[in-house]
């Protein structure tokens, strides 16, 4: 499946490991409410430390399957549990993870990602498409996107069609005629494909892509997002 820039009518557009590498910041974040603990709750501090609270993150993510992707109330549940046991205030859970919330917002973007998302904004409408829970105007990129579909607002996450198709649905253009952009072979290149868009892989990696599944073909594999915005700009003056 092939699409000429000037067909395109929006762009739907991953956030993590796709402008910015997340784990560095999650793991600034966690750092973080480590120090807001050592200060606020040290009993609690004392007995954790970042990987233990990680680990009672995931075992509360382990028992409630039904709380989909709302990572936000995993990660205020696990600091509630972490400080209960240790005999300090569950409610400081809520100071811990604002404190957590603007640690994993202070991310930092490729060197590719801001000059491209400006001048794919200049053209078309962006809406970005995330099954996390960054916070664009914390960021303070908010002005280049005309929408966000978040996992955690709108219940339903990618792979599943209906976040894409929502996300298209914002954009104000059905699937055909947008373009998905993500690092994300099952979640991105996958789901925009099942959902009728088309895809933009973005493999930042070195060595040959590995693409798992023979049937789907992403529109365009590229690097970064500079070679994805100037090759879509071009095609859009062809
Ligand atoms: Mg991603």
């Amino acid at each position: 499946m092939s699409v000429q820039g000037s067909a395109l009518r929006g762009l739907t557009l991953d956030l993590d490991d796709t402008l910015w590498p997340v784990w560095p910041a999650i793991a600034r974040a966690e750092a973080d409410l480590h120090g807001f603990l050592a200060i606020h709750a040290p009993a609690t501090a004392q007995r954790f430390d970042t990987a233990a609270l990680r680990a009672i993150r995931e075992q509360v993510e382990r028992e409630h399957p039904e709380w989909g992707l709302d990572f936000t109330r995993m990660r205020l549940e696990s600091v509630a549990r972490a400080l209960t046991q240790c005999g300090d205030d569950p409610a400081l859970a809520v100071p811990a993870f604002e404190v957590f919330f603007e640690g994993r917002n202070r991310v930092e973007c490729f060197d590719d990602a801001l000059p491209a998302l400006e001048a794919l904004a200049a053209r078309w409408p962006i809406v970005a498409l995330t099954n996390g829970n960054a916070d664009l105007a914390r960021i303070g990129i908010a002005h280049h996107f005309v929408g966000v579909v978040s996992a955690r607002e709108f219940g339903i996450g990618k792979p599943d069609p209906r976040a894409f198709h929502e996300a298209c649905r914002r954009v104000g253009a059905a699937p055909h005629e947008v373009l998905h952009i993500g690092d994300d072979w099952a979640l991105d290149v996958v789901g925009a494909h099942r959902a009728g868009l088309h895809s933009a892989w973005v493999h930042r990696a070195e060595g040959h892509p590995c693409r798992p599944d023979a049937d789907v073909e992403p529109t365009h594999v590229v690097r970064d997002l500079t070679e994805l915005a100037t090759r879509l700009i071009a095609q859009g003056r062809g």
